[in-house]
């Protein structure tokens, strides 16, 4: 079958590779009808994953239709439109009964490498999906792969952001002032996630116009360019000196994470998904003056039913958030119009067997 496949540091070829099989009874091979293209698998790309194997296939967001079970799977059988979550999990460890399946001791990310499971990606033509019954979630009749294949990744980790990273942590809350640092695809779904609890005010600051005003097409009252606008004046000025209440922060750059400590208005809350490459210096002095709380964390994929509820009562719609769809063999040439943005790309979608 054809893949995506990593072969070291900016490196990937789309290359043929032996199909997965069925290697647990809790496995389900899924034939992949839709995969998408992720800001982290940039950084794999880029090698900036940890013990990432040249020869790993790559891609941890997809939508398909389950080809085979194994002999314990119980929910699904063979012909069922499935949505794929970025990581699986066993549902029964120490971590996920305490309600963080991101920490599951036997989970593991989609391509990846041997750091998060060492489970093969999901850029390709079939992927083996273990723990079957707990983690892939049935798409509900008429909802097209571009409306779902969000709700496996970006959009549980936009929601998370919202709705709190740590269990029994505050989300945002009815007259909240809202801040979103990044427009990005993990951004943008926290902003029309975030849309869903009446905050007061909702600003998103990101430095690309295109994607700032599709922030405003999901419910961004306001937004704020960083390239040419003081950004923690201008959140001053809108709220009147006291700042947000729920600052989230889903740019992972040292620069924005200062923005968002600085803009956290007293007894606000930071809720930060920005994938940090490295340590990073916090204003603690600043935070302990303001009685902030900070989480840092993924997002919570036993979400995904929830969101699949949304996107199919149309609470949530993000399909325009699916800028480019081209077939798997052109996958390159995907990454190249991803990273690089060009042609207002948001999110890249890849088809295997077309063409
Ligand atoms: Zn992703
Ligand atoms: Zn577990």
């Amino acid at each position: 079958m054809k893949a995506v496949v990593y072969h070291g540091p900016g490196e990937l070829r789309v290359d043929d590779v032996p199909e997965p099989v069925i290697v647990e009874p809790e496995d389900c091979l899924v034939r992949v009808t839709m995969a998408s293209i992720c800001g982290s698998d940039l950084h794999v790309l880029h090698g900036l994953m940890p013990e990432m194997r040249p020869g790993t296939i790559i891609g941890h967001e997809f939508v398909g239709v389950v080809e085979e079970v194994g002999a314990a799977v119980a929910r699904f059988r063979a012909g069922t439109r499935v949505v794929g979550p970025a990581a699986v999990w066993c549902g029964r460890c120490r971590a996920c009964r305490r309600g963080l399946p991101m920490a599951c001791e036997k989970g593991a990310i989609f391509g990846s490498g041997p750091l998060f499971g060492d489970l093969a990606g999901a850029q390709a033509e079939l992927v083996r999906v273990p723990f079957a019954d707990t983690t892939l979630q049935p798409i509900p009749e008429d909802l097209p792969d571009e409306q779902v294949i969000l709700a496996g990744d970006i959009l549980p980790t936009g929601y998370s952001a919202v709705v709190g990273l740590n269990p029994g942590s505050r989300g945002v809350q009815a007259g909240d002032t809202v801040v979103v640092f990044g427009a990005g695809p993990v951004g943008l779904c926290a902003v029309a996630s975030a849309r869903l609890f009446n905050p007061a005010q909702l600003i998103a600051v990101d430095m690309e116009p295109y994607r700032l005003a599709l922030a405003r097409d999901l419910g961004a009252s306001a937004v704020i360019d960083a390239s040419r606008v003081d950004v923690r004046k201008r959140i001053y000025e809108l709220t009147e000196g006291w700042g947000a209440e729920y600052v989230i922060e889903a740019v992972g750059r040292e620069g924005s994470l200062r923005d968002a400590v600085a803009v956290a208005a007293p007894g606000g809350c930071l809720s930060v998904v920005g994938v940090f490459q490295r340590p990073t210096v916090l204003n603690l002095p600043r935070m302990l003056a303001k009685n902030v709380c900070f989480c840092i964390g993924m997002g919570d994929l036993r979400n995904i039913p929830r969101l699949l509820e949304l996107v199919g009562t149309k609470k949530l719609d993000l399909g325009r958030l699916v800028t480019h769809c081209l077939p798997l063999r052109e996958a390159v040439h995907a990454y190249e119009i991803f990273a690089k943005r060009v042609q207002g790309a948001v999110k890249v979608m890849l088809i295997p067997g077309e063409g």
